[in-house]
């Protein structure tokens, strides 16, 4: 991709999240596509410290196939920050969620085997550069047409330190937060952000086999008392009866609410949920 952001033409915007705004652009001489985040980073020094974080880590994630390429980073005189990442032409796993991919009750196992093989390769190869992602969920989860699955948004990933501070930094909640999370003793000191990432999937693929949250009865608004409730002092969450025995295993391996008991996305490879279903898709 060539240096400067006048070459690309914005086409229409494709979604907006907290930090930011992203747009399908196009390079005006080559016709490729790619998706543009950008961030006003204000003059917030916090805030500028968070998003050359998050550069740093999609430079060093660029050989990933299950992590969204970074093509270039644009600083712009106003402060503003624009990320020129791989365009992935079929959404978000949220948007997947209430797609023809599914009817209505959820997407099949063979699907979600695929999806969670995907996601393991990503997380593995970021915890294997000490990168723990901090805030998988559906719509991190991007998707193309050729079903690949990519990880996105490393917005409130850090690179794992030694150091307390940086450790005890606020990264936000969110409903996929793992019960360590919440615990000031474990927050900040050994708190481990390779299995609260496991937990956070775990979520994620019961939510889109059941097609709601799996921690709130279908149709229930998030509340977030209720939701904090259920995920430190209610039991894990699991699959229905009718879900196979590998998928009901696979999903409690992630979900223990124990982070050490937790299997590693390298130790889920390795799952007969995981293998069973290789053929299927
Ligand atoms: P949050 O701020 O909590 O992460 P979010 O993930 O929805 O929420 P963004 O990461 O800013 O926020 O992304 C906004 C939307 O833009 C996404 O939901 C997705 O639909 C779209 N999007 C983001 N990156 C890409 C991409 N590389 N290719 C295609 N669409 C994208
Ligand atoms: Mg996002």
């Amino acid at each position: 991709a060539s240096s400067a952001l006048s070459d690309y033409e914005k086409l229409h915007v494709l979604g907006h999240g907290n930090g930011g705004t992203v747009y399908k652009v196009q390079h005006k001489r080559t016709s490729a596509v790619y998706a543009l985040k950008i961030v006003s980073s204000h003059s917030d020094p916090l805030v500028r410290r968070q998003i050359f974080r998050e550069m740093d880590i999609l430079r060093r994630t660029a050989d990933s196939p299950h992590v969204v390429r970074c093509h270039a980073i644009f600083d712009q005189p106003s402060g503003d920050i624009a990320v020129l990442m791989e365009y992935m032409d079929s959404g978000t796993l949220q948007t997947f969620l209430r797609s023809d991919h599914n009817n209505t009750c959820g997407v099949s196992e063979a699907v979600l085997a695929s999806i969670a093989r995907q996601v393991l390769r990503g997380l593995a190869f970021l915890h294997s550069l000490s990168i723990a992602h901090r805030d998988i969920k559906p719509s991190n989860l991007l998707v193309n047409a050729a079903m690949d699955v990519k990880i996105s948004d490393f917005g409130v990933s850090k690179v794992m330190c030694r150091s307390l501070d940086s450790c005890n930094s606020y990264v936000g909640t969110s409903a996929y937060m793992s019960p360590e999370r919440f615990d000031p003793d474990t927050y900040g000191s050994n708190y481990d952000g390779y299995s609260a990432d496991i937990w956070s999937l775990g979520l994620t693929l019961m939510e889109l086999y059941m097609g709601h949250f799996p921690l709130l009865p279908s149709g229930q608004r998030p509340d977030w008392a209720t939701l904090m409730c259920a995920i430190c002092f209610g039991d894990p969450p699991s699959l229905p009866e009718e879900a196979s025995d590998e998928f009901r295993s696979f999903v409690e391996c992630c979900l223990y609410k124990e982070a050490s008991k937790r299997w590693s996305a390298t130790k889920l490879l390795t799952h007969p949920f995981v293998l069973s279903k290789l053929e299927a898709v």
